[in-house]
């Protein structure tokens, strides 16, 4: 009886390429110039060890241990998690196989008997872009900087500054500082995904933040987090205060109660954040 499976069910084509899996956000750069130009925004000195997350066909990985560093990538794909070795038997690569967010980044470079400091560079699967984000930036130990490829639209956002910031740009400028390399079309993957993506350059701050991060998105999120425009209404609203509680957290750290959360710098979040610890205490 012949059994007929989907293309999904057989991604090796005798002899052949792999199919690309939607389910593990699968767009493959074959653009070698593109490569080439995310290898050098991340300044890989042969010293260096790099995480890649989601190797894929090995394009990046090829071009990130050309630079003599140590490369370990972890590709969630069995199948090309298996046959990635082989195609780049250099001694400086290590494939691990799993999802990236299972465990610390250090538990991963444990795995290839590496370890900090490093950085990250990856041609992001975007259906989890934010998690691995927040993944890295909050992980015990950070990568020292990250370059990393991923939907336009995000970079655009993580870069935006008042009076047009977002949630996003607060929550990777707390832990970094992000720049746009350069927009990259579509037609540079295959299969091309529906929207442009973007190279982005993010180089984490080396001292500890000033206040906890904790504290610092309880606040974020709540001046965020509603439709309600005003601080003094949004800040009440997520954080369960009155109205002239809200005022007066605002008025303590000089912020007008009727601006918007989007005009706000970090500066000024962390004041917010360190007065309603304050305000918080016996
Ligand atoms: N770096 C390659 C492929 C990028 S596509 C290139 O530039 O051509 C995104 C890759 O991430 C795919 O190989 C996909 O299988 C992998 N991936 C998806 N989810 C993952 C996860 N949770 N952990 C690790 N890798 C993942």
């Amino acid at each position: 009886m012949p059994r007929f499976t989907s293309p999904e069910h057989s991604p090796k084509r005798p002899g052949g390429q792999h199919t690309p899996r939607k389910r593990f956000g699968q767009h493959f750069l074959r653009d070698r110039n593109i490569l080439d130009k995310l290898v050098r925004a991340a300044e890989i000195q042969p010293s260096d060890t790099v995480l890649e997350i989601g190797p894929g066909r090995g394009d990046l990985t090829r071009a990130l241990s050309e630079t003599g560093a140590q490369v370990v990538a972890v590709e969630v794909d069995r199948d090309l998690a298996a046959r990635l070795p082989e195609e780049l038997s250099a001694p400086n690569v290590k494939i691990l196989q799993g999802d990236i967010l299972s465990q610390s980044p250090e538990a991963w470079l444990a795995e290839a008997q590496c370890r900090p400091p490093y950085l990250v560079a990856a041609n992001l699967p975007y259906y989890i872009t934010s998690a691995i984000l927040r993944y890295l930036l909050e992980a015990p130990t950070p990568p020292t900087r990250l370059v990393v490829m991923v939907q336009r639209e995000v970079a655009q956002q993580m870069t935006a500054q008042p009076p047009h910031s977002n949630l996003l740009a607060v929550s990777v400028q707390f832990y970094g500082a992000p720049r746009v390399v350069e927009v990259v079309p579509a037609g540079a993957f295959y299969p091309p995904p529906k929207v442009d993506s973007a190279i982005v350059h993010i180089q984490t701050h080396s001292a500890q933040p000033a206040i906890a991060p904790q504290l610092f998105f309880q606040v974020a999120r709540a001046g965020f987090g509603t439709k309600r425009k005003q601080l003094r209404n949004a800040l009440a609203n997520g954080l369960h205060l009155s109205r002239e509680e809200a005022e007066r957290l605002l008025a303590r750290a000089q912020v007008d109660p009727a601006r918007r959360a989007e005009t706000l710098n970090l500066a000024e979040w962390a004041q917010l954040a360190r007065g309603f610890e304050q305000s918080r205490l016996p």
